[in-house]
């Protein structure tokens, strides 16, 4: 038999070959997490910015070029979150599966509900670093059972064959999501409309569906540091209001938090808002398991109201 008949053969022999995984990129953890939760082992899948980063200024390392140039597919969080560090990694690796509105590049806020989005016109003057609306959206539930929705999709019109993998995928985090939720709304119950301050406006989907109520940031708008005068109206505010608890992203300096602390009496509380902020928070339940657990906490023994 010819050399390239006997190859023919052992071709047929072991079958078609198998289907190589979907290569993932994603701009966060927690997008990471959600794709790995629907995907499995059909997709590989790595996170740029770490989840114990501020999501916002993430330093663009040309190492994520390369893997840029071979991924697939690309979710972002979208609403202006990485366009401090994203856009130059797009195009410098001159990937156009993953271009933006191509087919490879998925926008998961376009299926989210997004909140505090503004009328009027659209600036990022100042600083400003919502000018789309909060890009913090991930911290509801909901939100992630709809991009994980969105992401099973997306690699099911990507690698058909495994769809129904994709489906049965998304339907056991869809549960475990249901269940989850039912021990986050029992562990909140007793505390509605406790009164928090937060540093940066990362948790409005997370206080509107749990049910606390943010009286202030730290910050005088989004992304800009605190400055003296409106640190003294926040101090005051906290006192007139007794608020007891001010959470801080744990990437943010707690020399102001610590001081407005002092002041007030409040506990400072270092809340991560994304998968990997911590090293038990591995995936997306477990963030609310945790951030839950440590703000019931604090609210115990604080007597927050
Ligand atoms: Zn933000």
């Amino acid at each position: 038999m010819r050399p390239l008949a006997i190859a023919a053969l052992a071709v047929l022999a072991a079958g078609p070959p198998a289907r190589a995984a979907v290569n993932v990129m994603a701009a966060t953890e927690d997008l990471a997490d959600l794709t790995r939760q629907v995907g499995g082992d059909k997709v590989k899948v790595e996170a740029i910015a770490k989840g114990y980063q501020d999501p916002h200024f993430v330093e663009a390392k040309p190492s994520f070029i390369l893997k840029l140039a071979k991924t697939d597919l690309l979710v972002v969080v979208g609403r202006e979150l990485e366009i401090g560090w994203l856009p130059p990694l797009i195009q410098q690796c001159r990937n156009a599966k993953i271009q933006v509105g191509a087919d490879g590049y998925l926008d998961a806020s376009l299926t989210a509900k997004i909140l505090e989005i503004p009328t009027g016109q659209i600036t990022r003057a100042m600083g400003d670093v919502h000018p789309l609306g909060n890009p913090h959206y991930w911290l509801d539930p909901d939100n992630g059972r709809r991009v994980a929705k969105a992401i099973a999709d997306k690699l099911s019109r990507m690698a058909p064959a495994d769809a129904p993998y994709f489906a049965s995928r998304y339907a056991d985090f869809d549960k475990r999501l249901a269940d989850g939720e039912k021990r986050w709304d029992a562990m909140m119950a007793p505390y509605k409309g406790v009164k928090i301050v937060t540093y940066h406006r990362s948790w409005p989907n997370f206080v509107d569906r749990f049910g606390l109520d943010v009286i202030g940031y730290v910050e005088p708008r989004p992304g800009i540091p605190p400055s003296p005068g409106h640190t003294i109206d926040l101090i005051g505010e906290m006192k007139r209001q007794s608020v007891k608890i001010l959470l801080v992203e744990p990437y943010f300096d707690l020399k102001t938090p610590q001081s407005i602390g002092r002041e007030t009496g409040a506990r400072v509380l270092v809340m991560p808002p994304s998968v990997g902020g911590e090293k038990e928070i591995t995936d997306y339940v477990k963030l609310f398991d945790y951030d839950l657990a440590l703000l019931v906490a604090a609210i115990k023994e604080t007597g927050a109201k």
